[in-house]
């Protein structure tokens, strides 16, 4: 019998396993694949060492995953400053505003539609330092109207990589969060500072349009020197010996007896347990259990999600247009958003080489859409194919769940007891890995309060 049960081991199931460990608890993580890590890994192809996508991990200096570190990793990542995030056209990069100062003068976009779209900003910023709900209210309804088609490809863009959708489905509220506008709310019960102290801090720091005017995005973003392996490998180094996992073990069975939960089995055997922690889609849980309430059922019949095409290409030579640390979006025709990762780290690309990867959204064959990221491609580095001597296709989900407008989150508490969720689906706040720490410090949270983690019980 153990204490918990977690299904899966992404890096959000990692994290809770290590953190219900470092309580004490007898944790046994259930993997269906050969490996650990899900969406946060690297491997090496011909030489080059790919991530499972670009990442940037955002709220580095105090967010989430800052105080799931500080609290239970044995020994931190270093952490290399992300760099800039840059727009490319065809006649080269520029940097993207961070400010309505930057905004200005950003003539990647005409003049005129510049100035509505920083009058639109200050407008949603407004309304949300005022307290007003813009998490229904979509981007597109916010948008003046007469802009250049340009300027709505750019928005569009911007909304995909908020998340995942286009920007008639994404919120207002995810542009202000997401872009680190206004901040990620970070107060939990975890951190060891009181709570009291960190509401003031809060409120301090949400003068919203101040931040508007004098915000600096990459100061809380970096990049693990090494790739994103060196982040699980930290994960794994730190877990303590209670914690045990197994590999190449699906679930396909969370057990109930008279409506609570007890276990898990797989093809080969059951487990006992008290908690389970599932980590996996929530979209899967009616596949994995019968006993959901009907409500909850419908709920996660509207769990939205979007997919993600990642081109990996090993270069002969470091190419000048690579020439820097950050990432580009692309926003004409077929978007993309690229990071030269090699620019991190020696060890990414063999000696003299360099590893670039572009992500597209996929919303069509997967066929069609490689045929129109490579006519991006061509058009945007004319000259590419004679450098390329190593390409790599990913197709993947990022999120579990896209905070669309209409899109269901669950919270990680489920309707039965002893069950739980963690992971990119069950947390609204903030992006990937940190949306996904979000998400295990509320498992924390909830089982405190729900009295799992008091001595005499598990
Ligand atoms: C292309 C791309 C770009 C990204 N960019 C960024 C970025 O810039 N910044 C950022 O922070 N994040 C980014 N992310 C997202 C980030 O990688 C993920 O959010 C994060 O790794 C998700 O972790 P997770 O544990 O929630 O889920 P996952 O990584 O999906 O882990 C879930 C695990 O559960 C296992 N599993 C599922 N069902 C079962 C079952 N029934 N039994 C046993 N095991 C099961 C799966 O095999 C998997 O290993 C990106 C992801 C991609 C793909």
């Amino acid at each position: 019998m153990y204490d918990v049960i977690v299904v899966g081991a992404g890096i959000s199931g990692l994290l809770s396993a290590l953190a219900l460990g470092k309580h004490g608890k007898n944790v046994l993580v259930l993997e269906k694949s050969g490996h650990v890590g899900g969406n946060c890994n690297s491997y090496c192809v011909d030489g080059f060492w790919v991530d499972t996508g670009p990442h940037a991990i955002t709220h580095l200096l105090k967010g989430p995953l800052r105080m799931l570190m500080d609290k239970y990793f044995d020994y931190i990542p270093a952490f290399v400053d992300y760099g800039t995030y840059y727009v490319r056209t065809p006649t080269g990069i520029r940097p993207i505003p961070s400010n309505l100062r930057e905004f200005v003068t950003f003539d990647a976009l005409p003049r005129k539609d510049r100035l509505m779209l920083s009058q639109a900003l200050t407008k949603a910023l407004t309304l949300s330092t005022f307290g007003i709900d813009t998490s229904k209210t979509s981007i597109y309804s916010c948008l003046p109207r007469h802009l250049s088609k340009q300027t709505y490809d750019f928005v569009d863009t911007i909304a995909y990589f908020l998340s995942g959708k286009s920007m008639r489905e994404t919120s207002v509220y995810r542009v202000l969060y997401g872009s680190s506008f206004v901040r990620d709310s970070a107060m939990y019960e975890t951190s060891d500072q009181p709570i009291a102290d960190q509401l003031a801090e809060q409120i301090t720091n949400i003068t919203g349009i101040r931040r508007l005017i004098t915000n600096k995005t990459s100061h809380a973003q970096a990049y693990p020197r090494g790739g994103l392996k060196a982040l699980l490998n930290s994960v794994m180094h730190s877990l303590p010996d209670n914690v045990e996992i197994k590999t190449n073990a699906c679930v396909n069975r969370i057990l109930v007896e008279g409506g609570v939960v007890c276990g898990v089995s797989t093809d080969d055997e059951s487990y006992d347990a008290e908690v389970v922690v599932h980590s996996g889609f929530a979209k899967d849980l009616p596949v994995l259990i019968e006993d959901l309430p009907a409500k909850y059922l419908h709920d996660l019949g509207q769990i939205d999600q979007a997919l993600s095409m990642c081109i990996w290409l090993g270069l002969s030579k470091q190419m000048k247009e690579f020439d820097y640390t950050g990432s580009e979006i692309w926003f004409q025709e077929k978007a993309y958003w690229a990071m030269p990762i090699s620019n991190y780290s020696s060890t990414i690309a063999p000696k003299g080489k360099q590893l670039v990867g572009f992500m597209f959204v996929v919303e069509d064959s997967v066929k069609r859409e490689k045929k129109r990221a490579w006519a991006t491609l061509h058009r945007a580095f004319p000259n590419i194919e004679r450098y390329i001597e190593m390409t790599h296709y990913q197709v993947t989900t990022p999120e579990k769940a896209a905070v669309s407008i209409d899109g269901y989150i669950p919270e990680v508490r489920t309707p039965l007891k002893n069950l739980y969720l963690v992971g990119t689906d069950a947390a609204a706040e903030s992006m990937g890995i940190t949306r996904a720490a979000y998400s295990v410090l509320d498992l924390i949270k909830c089982m405190k309060e729900d009295g799992y983690m008091m001595s005499g019980r598990l």
